[in-house]
């Protein structure tokens, strides 16, 4: 590590954080070959799952990893929300950073920490040390937007979010429905709001913000979140779009694949709810008919139901219960009836390169962020079906402000009805609206592109953050 400049990346234990956060350390250190990076990694459960030992197989020589010792959950009440979990082990692994941190900075002295922004506590560790610290944010500008500007809600409204009438402002965003707001923000006198509050006040303490974004996605909040830093907002670097390659999954299932290859172009709808998220039985049937009733090729990746509507911890590997997962929730006949057009994939498919197969026009998703930037990077047009955390915000970015997706209508009961879902459907895959929204997502599809070339935006504002580490003396 010879005359490197030392950086200490620390990440949280969620599968598609880490994705995230691990494709910007790999593009950090492929363009500053001065760059040795050390990533930190709070853990709990046993050990890491099949799924994220496989995205750390894959790093390069100048990025090294430790593993924090697991943290033990088992005072948590048994089946706990695994959001709870997440955050449990975030508080808990503070202390174990700290000291990884200070073994790390008076061995090879520390240039910089970047820490995931569910994970600002890091930020005050590495200031005591005398260290610049960043956030990663692997999502949207505009969620970044609402954090840094929460505790002014927070000061300025008094009654529960959820109750206005009056859409909610956020700088540099469009308005959005007080119900769109993130889950933490839906209940203000849970736990999960304190804690998300005092989490975004940390965020002022940043030396600067990297954000999984670019700036012709999200133009208008970038630059009014730059014109704040003479407020005290930190430095804003839209960096993006980080997206993986699946040529890391090991397991290859190539039944989708021999599907694919059937289906005309553009005329296969993708259908998956990110890396854990779940349906109702009731739901699941509800899709699975309103998938048959709009006629339209389909490729679903389909998890049973859950009380939490997510499973943490989901694994590449094998499951003995596939079949029944095909035959126990999924309406009678159904398979069957829909063999020609369908295929349902149980639990898990490489997303990325699904979604770069010729045959697929559109894809359902969930909205979470990486899924999302996978669908622009190949220029797939959404459905937006947010399920939870932030996703009905980035849906509610992705429909009415960037017009590239229909969202569907969810009735009183939360569900989507197989009629609604029908008509969605076939508007985005053979209809008007969705010609309007594959010409805007074709665009956003360029743009992504540009923004990566070599003189693009994101490029050129890496290039900037490291030239700054440079002026301060850091050896790059
Ligand atoms: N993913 C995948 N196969 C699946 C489900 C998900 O490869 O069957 C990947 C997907 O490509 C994305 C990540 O898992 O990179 C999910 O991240 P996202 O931010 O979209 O959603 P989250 O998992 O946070 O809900």
């Amino acid at each position: 590590m010879e005359n490197k400049t030392h950086i200490a990346i620390v990440t949280v234990p969620v599968y598609s954080h880490l994705r995230s956060i691990l494709e910007f350390t790999k593009k950090l250190v492929h363009q500053n070959q001065n760059i040795h990076v050390t990533c930190i990694n709070p853990t709990f459960g046993s050990s890491p799952c099949n799924n994220v030992n496989s995205l750390f197989e894959t790093l390069p020589s100048n990025i090294s990893y430790i593993f924090l010792p697991p943290i033990n959950l088992q005072d948590l009440p048994k089946d706990i929300h695994p959001a709870l979990k997440v955050q449990a082990t975030i508080f808990s692994s503070v202390p174990s950073i700290q000291d990884v941190l200070n073994t790390l900075h008076s061995s090879s002295k520390l240039a910089a920490v970047v820490a995931d922004g569910l994970i600002t506590q890091v930020l005050p560790l590495a200031k005591k040390l005398n260290i610049l610290a960043y956030s990663y944010f692997p999502s949207t500008t505009m969620l970044l937007s609402l954090c840094l500007h929460s505790t002014y809600l927070d000061k300025t409204i008094s009654s529960e979010y959820k109750d206005l009438l009056d859409k909610i402002e956020i700088p540099g965003c469009i308005p959005i429905n007080a119900t769109d707001l993130p889950d933490p923000m839906q209940d203000r006198s849970s736990e999960a709001y304190k804690v998300f509050l005092e989490g975004n006040d940390i965020f002022y303490l940043a030396d600067g913000i990297m954000v999984n974004s670019f700036l012709a996605l999200e133009e208008n909040t970038i630059r009014t979140l730059q014109q704040k830093e003479c407020e005290g907002v930190p430095s804003i670097y839209p960096i993006g779009p980080f997206v993986q390659n699946d040529s890391c999954n090991k397991k290859r299932d190539f039944e989708y694949l021999k599907f694919l290859d059937k289906q005309e172009k553009k005329s296969t709808l993708y259908v998956s709810f990110g890396s854990g998220g779940t349906l109702s039985n009731e739901q699941i049937i509800e899709l699975a008919l309103g998938l048959e009733l709009s006629g339209q090729n389909f490729l679903w990746v389909l998890r049973p139901p859950n009380e939490f509507g997510v499973i943490d911890d989901l694994d590449i590997g094998e499951y003995d219960d596939v079949n029944d997962v095909l035959l126990k929730f999924l309406p009678n006949g159904f398979l069957e009836r829909t063999k020609e057009k369908g295929l349902v994939v149980p639990y898990w498919a490489p997303q990325v390169e699904i979604l770069g197969h010729s045959s697929i026009g559109g894809f359902l998703c969930h909205c979470g962020w990486n899924s999302t930037l996978e669908s622009i990077v190949h220029g797939i047009p959404l459905i937006a079906w947010p399920l939870f955390a932030e996703q009905k915000m980035n849906a509610a970015l992705l429909s009415d402000g960037l017009r590239v997706a229909i969202r569907p209508k969810v009735n009183e009961k939360g569900i989507i009805e197989r009629k609604e879902i029908c008509e969605v459907v076939k508007n985005l895959m053979v209809g008007e609206e969705g010609k309007g929204i594959r010409e805007r997502m074709e665009k956003l599809k360029g743009d992504a592109i540009d923004a990566l070339k070599e003189n693009g935006s994101s490029t050129k504002t890496l290039i900037q953050l490291t030239l700054k580490w440079k002026s301060l003396g850091l050896n790059i």
